[in-house]
């Protein structure tokens, strides 16, 4: 490994690599360190495998960080279009699946590849299979940094951290951002799992045991935020996109609200049954808006014994379809780290300069990506804010 570089970036997953393309574009000397065997180990699993690369609606209100305008900067500097225009200079034919979400049409290695051109043809060299041992500061000399690891040690003028969440330990995710930052002293907002979905409480979990797999349109609110999209009952709790985003929303003890039939007024669809002397059981009417196996189940709790709808008091029934209105329950927790798509909170936004991505403590030292305090809805989301605050630091360092 050569000993000197002006930039060494650690990660090089979609941040570090787009940081390592801007900055070896202007000339600089750059090196990833990666201690997995591949880069780009998240792009490739992303978007069932084809990679959600950006959304063409991603703004800062698409963003959860104690500072709600600190992504401004960068996503305004580096838009979806910049990205889309890499992705068609490659020839990557790609689509829109749905609200603004671009993917890939094959498989999301033809990203990895066109970063992965895009840095080599920058100059840009990688270092893989290298664990970091550690970030110092060099009090005299020609560099500022020495960072040392298992494979020897790189002199440089920056270090860039993109070492990315704790999502998917199983494929190299580590914390080893997060102790970088709090070894320069620097403050973190707290971690946890998000867009994983939820765990149900105990009891939860015995009332709606036997349903995994049955899935549904909804529009679920968590902490005033509301979601239009579907939600897949599983083993433990609930999974599906619009579970997903509400886990993004979610703090411990919060209470869930779903409805269960967005667009339908079940009281005067039941009333209009009743009116015109329909017998049918209310599970099996039910059945022709909802799953069969969620229509039983949702009417075996309320009802104690299956009883036609004439049996049914129109107080008893208005009851019901609050309930399939705005069903409401606390999760026992999310899913956490072996599912979740990205982690919450990371390195403070109060360190960081939103237009560079450099920390304020310690000039040279950057953090972009997942790292730092900024999470990204489900939908492309978050590689746009990889990209669009790489390009920051990149354009800098
Ligand atoms: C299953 C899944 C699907 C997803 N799908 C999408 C999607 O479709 N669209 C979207 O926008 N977002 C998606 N995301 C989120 C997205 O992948 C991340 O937000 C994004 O990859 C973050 O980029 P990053 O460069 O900051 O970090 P990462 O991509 O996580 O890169 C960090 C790099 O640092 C390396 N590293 C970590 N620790 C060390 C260490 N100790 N030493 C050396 N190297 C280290 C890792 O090996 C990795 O290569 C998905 C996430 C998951 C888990």
């Amino acid at each position: 490994m050569q000993n000197e570089a002006d930039v060494v970036i650690l990660g090089a997953g979609g941040a570090g690599m787009m940081c390592a393309i801007r900055a070896g574009r202007r000339g600089r000397s750059v090196v990833l360190l990666d201690h997995a065997k591949k880069i780009g180990g998240k792009i490739l699993i992303s978007g069932g495998g084809r990679c959600n690369f950006t959304n063409l609606g991603a703004g800062p209100g698409n963003y959860v960080s104690l500072n709600p305008h600190f992504m401004k900067s960068a996503l305004a500097r580096y838009s979806p279009w910049d990205f889309i225009e890499l992705v068609v200079k490659h020839g990557i034919p790609y689509h829109e699946k749905k609200l603004g979400q671009q993917f890939c049409d094959g498989s999301a290695q033809a990203i990895v590849d066109m970063l992965e051109k895009e840095c080599l043809l920058a100059g840009a060299r990688f270092e893989l299979s290298c664990k970091i041992e550690r970030v110092e500061t060099i009090p005299t000399g020609n560099r500022r940094f020495r960072v040392s690891t298992d494979r020897g040690i790189v002199e440089c003028d920056s270090v860039v951290v993109a070492t990315g969440g704790l999502s998917l330990p199983k494929i190299g995710a580590t914390g080893i951002g997060y102790e970088i930052a709090k070894e320069f002293g620097l403050d973190l907002v707290a971690r946890a799992p998000a867009l994983d979905g939820f765990v149900f409480s105990d009891e939860d979990g015995r009332r709606f045991s036997g349903l995994a797999g049955v899935s549904f349109d909804s529009i679920i609110t968590c902490n005033g935020m509301t979601f239009h999209e579907a939600i897949l009952f599983t083993h433990a709790g609930l999974s599906g996109p619009a579970t997903l985003q509400a886990s993004l929303h979610w703090n411990g003890g919060d209470p869930v609200t779903v409805d269960l039939l967005p667009g339908i007024d079940p009281m005067v669809w039941f009333m209009e049954k009743k009116k015109s002397g329909n017998r049918s059981l209310v599970k099996n009417l039910l059945s022709e808006l909802l799953a069969s196996r969620l229509a039983e189940r949702l009417c075996e709790l309320h009802f104690p014994d299956a009883r036609p709808l004439p049996d049914v008091s129109e107080k008893e029934l208005k009851v019901f379809c609050e309930l399939l209105k705005s069903w409401t329950f606390v999760p026992k927790s999310t899913v956490g780290y072996s599912k979740a798509e990205v982690t919450r909170g990371g390195v403070s936004t109060d360190e960081l300069s939103s237009k560079t991505l450099e920390t304020r403590k310690v000039p040279g030292l950057y953090f972009i990506g997942e790292v730092v305090d900024v999470t990204g809805w489900l939908g492309g989301y978050n590689f746009q804010w990889a990209w669009a605050s790489g390009a920051a630091a990149g354009d800098v360092v």
